[in-house]
């Protein structure tokens, strides 16, 4: 994302949608994609810290996550499920992990986030403003409407889970992850690494239908044989 032009600072949700309104303006969160190089543009942000959406809060069983809620908060959070607080700790360095957000990690859809995976197998929904709540798995094949804002994103905090990952070293971002998770008799399963986002599968044929891209890190051959394994090493972990 480029340099950009103009900062707007609103103190509500309404006046957020206006600003968002008007065209080559878009949210601004923690800002550790949007603002990271110098490239001049006419870009404007329009800053969402000022609008009360940052927060955890445990309710009926279901953990509700404010947008603008850092990593570092969800690592902390003692009533967050042992896999997302994992994940939202290995998912950034330290430095981008107190910045960045719930929400931006979200809209940025980023194919090897393990904390989305983590999210999708705890049946995450996100509220939205300006735009219809949808199931987590929805809005990453679409992505975030243009003007609108996401507000929260709320789990399952029940199950068991489990997490196999294969990277180059231990520490670097997973090539294929796979997270599972198991809550009233039933399954599910989240691949990373081997579409365009973080997927949901099917626990019974993982690879079914998937055509992972291949990079200098792994072929698309090779993350398929990761994805099959990960996801048998995981799915016994939690049946
Ligand atoms: C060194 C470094 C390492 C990184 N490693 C990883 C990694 O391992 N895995 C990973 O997934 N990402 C990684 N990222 C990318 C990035 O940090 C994450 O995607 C991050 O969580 C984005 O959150 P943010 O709050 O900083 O978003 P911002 O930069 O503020 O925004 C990112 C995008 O999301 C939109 N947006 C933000 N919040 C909202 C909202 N509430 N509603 C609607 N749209 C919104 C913005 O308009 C923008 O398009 C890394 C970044 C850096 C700099």
């Amino acid at each position: 994302m480029p340099l950009i032009a103009a900062y707007h600072r609103p103190d509500s949700v309404d006046e957020a949608l206006t600003l968002l309104a008007a065209p080559n303006r878009k949210p601004l969160a923690g800002g550790t994609v949007i603002n990271a190089d110098r490239d001049a543009s006419d870009l404007e942000v329009v800053d969402l810290q000022a609008l009360g959406l940052t927060g955890i809060e445990l309710t009926d069983g279901r953990l509700r996550i404010g947008a603008t809620t850092s990593l570092a908060d969800v690592a902390e959070c003692a009533e967050a499920p042992s896999t997302i607080r994992e994940l939202a700790r290995r998912d950034q360095p330290a430095s981008v992990r107190s910045i960045a957000t719930v929400g931006g990690t979200i809209a940025s859809r980023d194919a090897e986030s393990t904390l989305l995976a983590a999210l999708l197998v705890h049946d995450a929904q996100v509220e939205l403003a300006g735009a219809d709540d949808t199931s987590l798995a929805s809005l990453l094949e679409t992505g975030v409407r243009d003007g609108a804002i996401i507000t929260a994103v709320t789990i399952d905090a029940s199950g068991t889970t489990a997490i196999e990952a294969t990277g180059r070293t231990p520490a670097d971002t997973p090539i294929v992850a796979a997270v599972a998770r198991s809550a009233d008799g039933r399954t599910s399963l989240a691949l990373t690494g081997v579409s365009e986002t973080p997927v949901l599968v099917d626990s019974d044929d993982p690879t079914a239908a998937l055509q992972p891209s291949g990079d200098f890190r792994g072929s698309s051959s090779y993350r398929l044989h990761l994805a099959s394994i990960l996801s048998a090493r995981v799915m016994d972990a939690v049946r």
